[in-house]
């Protein structure tokens, strides 16, 4: 529609959102869909961060918070980021958003002009690209395939680097590959931006707790990138509460201070509730959600065993969050049940119409040979996932 702006025309819709979305549709019109689409856990908040929002609730908070966020959750941050990571922060290195996706808008809008290049190791996160482009920004993708476990090497990175690099952001655990960058290999990429010291790391953390590796490594840790490092996390992933929109960074000062300017214009502080059900939430430890990791690690296996069993699907062993991105490119140029599939598109929608089973295009996340299915799924859900899709490939 041209009576909108040039910007929102030329941007993407969310393909995980625009997938439920049409999940949601089908199943409106009675059709049998197993979402596998989203990335979003299917347990419930653990009881007791409810009882801490409930408590809240009760002790009358309801006006705006700070913009950055309430003290003493800047404070449960700080205390989180030294207990699981080994950082320190000041509360004024801390930023409070309405999730972790409006952090790394907030960044975007704040780093980016006209022109300047963000590396995306690809796969990548669907929103990135976009995020990038809105706030004047090129997404330069460096693409990884199955055969390096989707990570990028330190030789992919010096050479996609040029004089109008500006920032390199990635996830690790990453979505959608699941695969997690181990500190010797944050290394080798480090070694290769102390060279060009003006580039911005933005490293994704929000799946930091769902690793099966049991070692979580971050940019940040390395004091000589300590201080143009970027992390973001959130609570979404590991405490199941995508929808309280709680997301965090801690940054150098000056980039931190400049997020807090552009949410003041844009959003305020975040949901005031939420923001207390945080700080219990973090101030817990990690090992109170452990039940949760596990029943991941458990999915992971029942599904890599299934998704082993059909043809076609070549997948590596993700390490972390709760995707799994198998390799379908065997199906290109291949007909199924009179459909001919040239693409992962294809393939994703075939699944959609034939087996039942929401899943999204690699496309969206710059890896065009692949699909990600979501895990976070219950185990029946899955078990019949991969029997619907087995027998629709036969
Ligand atoms: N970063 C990654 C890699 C994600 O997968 C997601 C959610 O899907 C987000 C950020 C956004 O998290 P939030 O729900 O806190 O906005």
């Amino acid at each position: 529609d041209q009576r909108l702006s040039k910007r929102v025309n030329e941007m993407a819709t969310s393909a995980t959102l625009a997938m439920a979305a049409k999940t949601r549709e089908l199943k409106e019109q009675g059709k049998d869909i197993i979402g596998l689409s989203l990335g979003e856990p299917d347990f419930t908040v653990p009881d007791f961060v409810k009882e801490a929002a409930v408590q809240a609730i009760h002790d009358d908070y309801h006006s705006y918070s700070p913009v950055d966020g309430y003290g003493d959750l800047k404070q449960a941050i700080i205390t989180k980021f030294k207990r699981d990571n080994n950082l320190n922060y000041k509360p004024s290195q801390i930023v409070v958003s309405t999730g972790a996706k409006q952090s790394l808008a907030n960044l975007m809008m704040v780093l980016l002009n006209d022109g300047d290049e963000v590396l995306l190791p690809a796969p990548y996160w669907v929103s990135y690209a976009d995020m990038c482009k809105l706030s004047g920004g090129v997404p330069k993708e460096i693409p990884t395939s199955i055969e390096t476990d989707f990570k990028i090497t330190a030789k992919q990175l010096e050479d996609a680097i040029s004089p109008a690099t500006k920032v390199i952001l990635y996830s690790s655990p990453c979505n959608p590959s699941g695969s997690v960058y181990s500190e010797k290999e944050l290394r080798q990429l480090a070694d290769v931006l102390v060279k060009h010291p003006d580039i911005i790391v933005i490293s994704d953390e929000i799946y930091e707790h769902i690793n099966f590796t049991g070692e979580h490594a971050s940019m940040a840790q390395f004091e000589d990138m300590y201080d143009r490092t970027v992390v973001v996390n959130g609570v979404s992933k590991a405490y199941a509460m995508t929808g309280w929109r709680i997301g965090y960074i801690g940054a150098p000062e000056w980039i931190a201070r400049a997020c807090n300017k552009m949410q003041g214009q844009i959003t305020s502080g975040a949901n005031c509730i939420a923001q207390r059900a945080t700080i219990t939430a973090l101030e817990n430890p990690p090992s109170k959600i452990k039940y949760m990791i596990d029943a991941f690690k458990e999915r992971r296996k029942i599904i890599l065993d299934l998704l082993s069993e059909i043809n076609g699907f070549k997948t590596n062993e993700p390490e972390g969050a709760f995707y799994v991105f198998p390799d379908i490119s065997f199906y290109f140029g291949k007909t199924l049940r009179g459909k001919n599939i040239n693409t992962a598109s294809d393939f994703s929608l075939f699944l959609l119409e034939e087996a039942g089973v929401a899943t999204v295009t690699g496309e969206a996340f710059g890896d065009p040979n692949c699909i990600r299915i979501s895990y976070a799924a219950s185990e029946n859900e899955i078990r019949e996932a991969m029997a619907r899709i087995k027998k629709v490939m036969d």
